[in-house]
């Protein structure tokens, strides 16, 4: 099968065009805006609660409520749900989730407004069989399929109902999996197989999903999925798209998760309806949708742009969308946009005083503390933050910058008290002696400003006459802003001062994406000069970053432009930069969520490109949090795993114990287990499928009891709910994956 094409435009954030689906009376694609969902996790028979939960979700702003229908009777009651729902005055369109019940599909496209299918079990055999399907086998088995989809295509077309074809990754047919593996093409040609059925009658109100717990299977499968469509109906508005990531786990790390894949999905343009899938309350996934939809499907157009929501002016900055002249661009800007690859890139080592950092090549991800204000104040700053630092050594900050500044009072260090002025430098030895006392060695990279206006340019003048001279202490990096005002004998003059002390030097350019290319090529050209000034061979080259705030678009360009310009040479590792902190604003351990959804979408969405070598985090108030945060990223984007994965399903009608409760009893025991996926899932119909590639597995098989599994082989059916965690850790321990906490 030939490549696919691209279907968006990796540079600039334009909204993917799908005709419109109207489920009840709610349109989603085309033109309007990002459609919030979400799902009741009350048993469907139960029509009180329900009804409740539904009513409470609508107020909360959920446009479309999703219920399961695991059988006729479950089915049936959906009439009656639908009544209380009028009767209180709830209008919200409804959809059935059917998962193994053709016959249960049927009566609720007699009475809601969308059928959700999951092609993997509709009709199919889901048992985990591997064998060979010849082709002739493989037909019969799909028109099989097709002969018991057929009915319900046109009962829906008929009766003006929508359908969702909504494929797991991990709950693919055997027939799918055993042809295309588990894998985003197994995905998307399930859903298509289902899509021609739909097609062969005239139906074309289809709304697909593709998802995931891995962020990075997910961005795979629904780009792929929109490449695929747009080969068989070239240039036609195609069909909108639910985007989600599921079993993405509770608080934190569920947020995380959520916000890089759909996050990264609306940057590109695709998503026309959203579904966070937290394991909690369904009502608290609505404002984290609704703050995700805000973060990313702004700029495309997919979010209305609410003056109140704008961001607030000390919030970190935005460039402006659509600035600058057309691009044009030669380098793809991702290795492979349809699956994740890091881009390779030569190894940096940052300076430090016992052991330096690798960045880039084979490192991991690392992980930076940007903490600007820290050498303005510097006695108590420098003596404060160490300590700090030092108290993290379990998350281990892996690299430090500051920023030198022209601001707060001149320091009582012996220089400045002489000359009056502050000494940037000396600041920095003095913060390095601080974490020096407290056995704690990691680089120091220092910023300045490149342009050095007004009076910065003593700051800036101090620092490149430390560096040429030699006097100044070991710096991790010299990184130096860039915008379009930098002269370019600054450019030059910061260059040639990094490379006599041999000093790495990071170019920090402003975010106008069409003003990058011009920026880098000035900056690589100031470096090559200074390089030839300097007599130092080919190997000393710069890194690369955009200032805090840059839209993964605007990385893009970077990438590509670094990579049409540095043709044949080893590229240049990225540092993506993001601010975290607002002032006032302290929500999840310090971190206001909003500021955690922002972070999360902007520096996932360059990750799960494979763009990043060091994530750096600006903030102003404790540095715990932050970095906390920049690992979570990386967990939740898939690059660096440092804690204990869960993936957890957000509970539905099916759900055979408290799914909060339990992830929580289960979270108490093993969140000190680096590395491990841990599934817990809620019923064993659709649990085995989605935990997809946990390590362990506990998930419900009845009322009261559990079944646990290692990987997808079951090793203990019906065990009491209440000994279930503890033969979950002697699980764990039996396979060699326990540490005491
Ligand atoms: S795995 Fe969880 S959310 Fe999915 S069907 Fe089962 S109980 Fe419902």
């Amino acid at each position: 099968m030939p490549a696919p094409r691209l279907s968006f435009d990796p540079f600039r954030a334009r909204r993917r065009a799908t005709r419109v689906v109207m489920v009840g009376s709610v349109g989603v694609g085309g033109d309007h805006p990002i459609r919030i969902q979400s799902m009741t996790n009350t048993n469907t028979l139960d029509t009180d609660a329900t009804v409740r939960q539904a009513a409470r979700l609508a107020e909360a702003g959920c446009e479309i409520v999703r219920i399961t229908a695991p059988s006729i009777r479950d089915a049936e009651n959906l009439r009656e749900i639908k009544r209380a729902l009028a009767a209180r005055g709830v209008s919200v369109p409804l959809v059935a989730d059917i998962h193994f019940t053709p016959n249960a599909a049927m009566i609720a496209a007699e009475i809601v407004e969308k059928v959700r299918i999951n092609p993997g079990n509709y009709a199919d055999k889901k048992r985990f069989e591997v064998r060979e399907y010849d082709d002739a086998e493989y037909a019969e088995e799909l028109e099989r399929v097709a002969a018991r989809f057929r009915p319900l295509v046109l009962r829906c077309k008929q009766n003006g109902v929508a359908m969702r074809i909504g494929t797991n990754h991990g709950s693919l047919s055997d027939r799918v999996m055993n042809r295309f593996g588990d894998t985003p093409q197994g995905m998307v040609e399930s859903a298509l197989e289902f899509l021609d059925v739909c097609e062969a009658e005239g139906f074309f109100d289809v709304v697909f999903s593709m998802k995931s717990s891995n962020t990075q299977v997910a961005i795979a499968a629904y780009r792929l999925l929109a490449a695929r469509l747009e080969e068989r109906a070239p240039g036609e508005p195609s069909y909108p798209f639910h985007v989600g990531v599921t079993e993405a786990g509770d608080a934190e790390d569920g947020r995380i998760k959520s916000a890089i894949g759909i996050g990264a999905l609306l940057e590109d343009g695709i998503g026309d309806t959203i579904r966070v899938s937290l394991t909690e309350d369904p009502v608290r996934e609505v404002p984290v949708a609704r703050e995700i939809a805000r973060i990313a499907g702004t700029k495309t157009g997919a979010w209305p742009r609410d003056p109140v929501a704008a961001p607030a002016p000390d919030s970190p900055r935005r460039e402006p969308i659509e600035a600058g002249e057309p691009l044009v661009l030669c380098a793809p800007p991702f290795p492979d946009p349809f699956a994740h690859t890091r881009r390779p890139t030569r190894t940096q080592s940052l300076a430090a005083p016992a052991v330096g950092l690798t960045v880039g090549g084979d490192a991991p991800v690392r992980v930076e503390l940007d903490r600007p204000g820290a050498l303005i104040r510097p006695a108590e700053t420098a003596a404060q933050l160490a300590v700090e630092l030092a108290g993290l050594r379990d998350i281990a900050c892996e690299s430090l910058l500051v920023t030198a500044a022209n601001t707060g009072a001149v320091g009582d260090r012996e220089g400045e008290a002489s000359t009056g002025r502050v000494d940037p430098l000396g600041r920095v030895a003095q913060l390095g002696a601080e974490l020096a006392s407290l056995g704690l060695s990691l680089p120091i990279s220092l910023r300045i400003e490149a342009a050095a206006p007004g009076e910065s340019g003593d700051v800036v003048a101090a620092v490149l006459d430390g560096l040429a001279r030699g006097t100044a202490p070991t710096l991790g990096r010299l990184v130096a802003r860039v915008d379009g005002d930098t002269p370019m004998a600054s450019l030059r003059s910061i260059a040639e001062a990094a490379m006599r002390s041999e000093t790495p030097i990071e170019w920090e350019l402003a975010v106008d994406p069409g003003a990058i290319p011009d920026l880098l090529r000035r900056a690589l050209e100031a470096t090559a000069i200074a390089k030839q000034a300097a007599g130092k061979d080919d190997e000393v080259r710069p890194m690369l970053s955009l200032a805090p705030g840059a839209s993964p678009q605007a990385v893009r360009v970077l990438v590509s432009a670094l990579a049409d310009a540095d043709a044949g040479a080893a590229p240049a590792p990225v540092v993506l930069r993001g601010a975290v902190t607002r002032a006032g604003e302290r929500g999840v351990q310090g971190v206001s969520e909003p500021a955690l959804l922002e972070a999360a979408v902007r520096l996932g969405s360059s990750l799960c490109d494979g763009i990043g070598d060091l994530v750096s985090l600006e903030a102003a108030g404790p540095a715990g949090p932050v970095v906390d945060l920049a690992y979570r990223i990386l967990q939740g984007a898939r690059l660096r795993t440092t804690r204990t994965e869960y993936i957890s399903c957000p509970s539905c009608g099916r759900t055979l114990f408290d799914l909060e409760e339990t992830t929580a009893r289960i979270k108490a025991r093993t969140d000190h287990l680096s590395g491990v996926k841990i599934a817990v899932m809620g019923c064993i119909v659709n649990g085995p499928g989605e935990m997809a590639d946990a390590d362990f597995g506990y998930v419900g098989s009845g009322v009261g009891q559990v079944t646990l599994y290692v990987g997808k082989q079951i090793v203990e059916r019906a065990v009491p709910e209440a000994e279930a965690p503890d033969r979950l850790v002697e699980l764990i321990k039996q396979n060699g994956r326990w540490v005491d906490a």
